[in-house]
């Protein structure tokens, strides 16, 4: 039994699932929704890993 729950980076709601997740600087962040994710990714723009293709 795992009680592991994410929360959100954003928004701190928990997240259900996989969630959305962002590689940064600082580690891997876990979003409840794309938008979070998206809103995160432009305020933290600096910190973003680059996707790797
Ligand atoms: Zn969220």
């Amino acid at each position: 039994m795992s009680d592991t729950k994410k929360i959100c980076e954003l928004c701190k709601l928990p997240v259900e699932t996989q969630g959305f997740k962002l590689k940064t600087k600082d580690g891997e962040k876990v979003f409840c929704c794309e938008g979070c994710k998206s809103i995160y990714r432009m305020l933290h723009e600096d910190q973003i890993l680059p996707k790797s293709k």
